[in-house]
């Protein structure tokens, strides 16, 4: 059963003339065990009973119970139950009382003794005023929080006194409920009360306060010490928020690892008082590393700019395969350097960097080695928990401000990618309508004219006809040249790659030319492969129309009384090269690779005179790239002819035997 009703409120009821204070419960503490301990001293066989709150807070002075019950039978200790404890009669009486109980929230102790009587009756009060302060003695309900360290400043309300009267009253009050939760103690209650609680008239209580007030100061004091430790413990985590917090800002401000670091190194360097703190970037291949960020604590020789060999530090070493942070209090014994052979790089080190402490903190995001933090000392010097676990928390963070910043780099990379093929779409579209309109102008003035003047001379028609038919044809070509384009370019084009003998290419793609300009004149084509060159490994399809669209150019640009060679030979790099030759018009050098552009023709688009579209050249770089190849021009300059090369994988060894080229077009074209 439960009892709601409060102790401190029976007895204030009862003798309304006592007030209660209020006391912390370090002070309670120190009260309590300063009544136990004068019990322990006492030669009388007091009535003792004491009422804690929770189980846990009985198990810190169950101890001091068990003597306590050598020197008297009547000994009661009251708890709310939590694991072991329960209703008993061993060394003494243990009363459980529910978690629900009104004495939950209540602590107590009465001496009832021959020479003197005391009690401490008190309750907790749980709404503080209001919170105090950041570290949080309450939280947001405004009851205590949980933090151990501040577990001191509970607060409490009630009386302690050594009045005797008082005392009598809260024994009978404490006795009245231990025989309502255990019925069976009942004889044994009775029996206290007329031992211990009824009052002989006259009888004026003897005891030597000192010892006492005494006992009770080395515990005021022990409760004091245990505050200043948790102050102080409170007072390191707050810097090391504050630190960690200094950095989270920077990296919340700033996406530049270099105004990051800057902090990190000042602020980690001058929170931990070192000689010299450094970070540097470094990868766990790199064999050398660079001290970009220095903080100086002490008046040491700076390292910023000095290259640190990693190969040669055993020491990082270690950091690097162990991924681990390593802290040496003092160099001269550890093992780390005893070990090293001399003359060792890493004692040659030491002694001209004047390092007698050192640690170092790998900076890793998922396992990957990103930089290093240094921390060094002059003097020798033992790094305490807290401060290696800043160490942590900073080098952590800069982990990720540095997978931030590369992802941001990243981000800017690709956004100016697509800002560019944002650019070329638009160009292109720009180009290709403008390239499209050209011939549609034609065709349609043509078209125009021979609707409008019917009686034009049957001549002039026949031109107007051709003229229109040209540009058509030419719109056609255009369209086509551009989709084959498109699909190279968006990489939709499936290679069907075979080992081919180079010389049946050259021969197919010449008839084609030959077929195609066969009502032009065309310059003298001469072909020079030896028969014993290896098989390329190529498309044939493709490389055919490449090797056309060459021979076509070197035609159409060399006067029919030139030249126009094609030779093939092998290379040292396991490729061979194709060249064509010819006699024509040249290129001037600053155009070599603009010819490659699309559209680029050198007469500009109004003033064709060689027909094409401008994109073969485009065309044929796409095919040679896409088959593993390269693409180049040469000339010496303007009418000094031009040269085409490019370069083709040979095929691996045993060949296939030769299959014949097909001359059949594949669905594969576009157009
Ligand atoms: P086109 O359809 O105009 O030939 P290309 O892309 O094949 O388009 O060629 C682009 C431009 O490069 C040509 O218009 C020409 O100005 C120049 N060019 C290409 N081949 C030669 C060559 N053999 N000699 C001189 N100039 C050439």
């Amino acid at each position: 059963m439960s009892i709601p009703t409060s102790v401190l409120e029976d007895l204030l009821q009862a003798l309304p003339h006592l007030h209660p204070q209020i006391y912390f419960k370090a002070s309670l503490t120190a009260l309590s065990h300063a009544i136990e301990d004068q019990i322990l001293a006492g030669s009388s066989e007091p009535l003792v009973i004491a009422s804690f709150q929770r189980e846990r807070f009985y198990r810190q002075e169950a101890h001091r119970y068990l003597r306590i019950a050598e020197r008297t039978q009547q000994v009661y200790v009251l708890a709310a139950p939590e694991t072991d404890f329960k209703n008993c009669s061993d060394h003494y009486e243990t009363i459980a009382f529910d978690p629900t109980d009104r004495l939950s929230h209540e602590w107590h102790l009465v001496v009832i003794g021959a020479q003197y009587a005391t009690c401490l009756v008190c309750r907790e009060r749980e709404a503080l005023p209001q919170p105090l302060g950041k570290h949080g003695f309450a939280n947001k309900s405004g009851k205590s929080s949980d933090l151990p360290a501040m577990d001191q400043v509970r607060r409490f309300e009630g009386i302690w006194t050594f009045d005797r009267e008082v005392s009598c009253k809260v024994a009978e009050l404490l006795l009245d409920r231990i025989s309502i939760y255990r019925p069976e103690l009942t004889p044994k209650i009775e029996q206290a009360r007329t031992q211990f609680l009824t009052l002989l008239p006259g009888k004026t209580d003897s005891v030597d306060p000192d010892p006492f007030a005494e006992r009770l100061v080395t515990y005021l004091q022990a409760g004091q010490y245990k505050l200043l430790k948790a102050y102080r413990s409170i007072a390191a985590q707050e810097q090391r928020e504050r630190l960690v917090n200094s950095i989270t800002t920077a990296i919340r401000q700033s996406l530049n690892p270099d105004d990051i670091f800057k902090v990190a190194v000042r602020e980690l360097g001058a929170s931990l008082k070192v000689s010299r703190c450094l970070i540097y970037r470094c990868k766990a291949t790199d064999t050398k590393a660079t001290i970009q960020y220095e903080f100086l604590g002490d008046p040491v020789q700076p390292l910023k700019g000095q290259v640190w060999s990693l190969q040669d530090n055993s020491l990082l070493q270690e950091v690097i395969q162990r991924r681990e942070r390593i802290d040496i209090a003092a160099i001269e014994a550890d093992p780390h350097i005893t070990a090293a052979e001399e003359p060792s790089p890493l004692i040659e080190l030491i002694n001209r960097w004047q390092i007698s402490a050192w640690l170092v903190a790998p900076v890793l995001y998922q396992g990957r080695l990103l930089g290093m933090v240094e921390l060094h000392q002059s003097t020798p010097y033992r790094w305490i928990e807290e401060e290696l676990a800043l160490v942590d928390a900073i080098a952590t963070q800069l982990g990720v401000a540095l997978i931030q910043a590369e992802a941001y780099a990243n981000l800017e990379d690709l956004n100016q990618q697509l800002e560019a093929l944002d650019r070329t779409r638009s160009n292109l579209v720009a180009i290709t309508g403008h390239e499209l309109r050209t011939p549609l102008s034609t065709i349609q003035v043509c078209l125009e004219s021979l609707v409008s003047e019917p009686d034009m001379p049957l001549e002039l028609r026949q031109i107007m006809l051709d003229t229109a038919l040209t540009d058509a044809e030419r719109m056609r070509k255009l369209v086509q040249d551009f989709l084959t384009l498109s699909r190279l370019e968006s990489g939709r084009v499936e290679w069907h790659v075979e080992p081919l003998p180079i010389q049946e290419c050259i021969d197919l793609s010449l008839s084609n030319v030959r077929t195609r300009q066969r009502h032009h004149d065309l310059p003298n084509i001469t072909a020079q492969v030896s028969s014993d060159l290896p098989l390329v490994k190529t498309d044939g399809e493709w490389l055919v129309e490449v090797l056309a669209k060459l021979m076509d150019n070197a035609c159409k640009f060399t006067e029919s009384t030139g030249k126009v060679t094609i030779e093939a030979r092998t290379r040292g790099d396991r490729m061979i090269e194709v060249t064509v030759t010819d006699t024509g018009r040249g290129i001037e050098p600053n155009r070599l690779e603009t010819v490659f552009e699309r559209f680029y023709q050198e007469e500009g688009a109004l003033r064709r005179t060689a027909g094409g579209t401008g994109l073969g050249l485009a065309i044929c770089r796409q095919i040679i790239t896409g088959l593993g190849g390269e693409i180049w021009a040469e000339s010496a300059g303007r009418d000094q002819g031009s040269q085409f090369h490019f370069t083709l994988p040979i095929a691996e060894e045993p060949p296939e035997p030769p299959k014949p080229v097909s001359t059949k077009k594949k669905s594969k074209r576009s157009g």
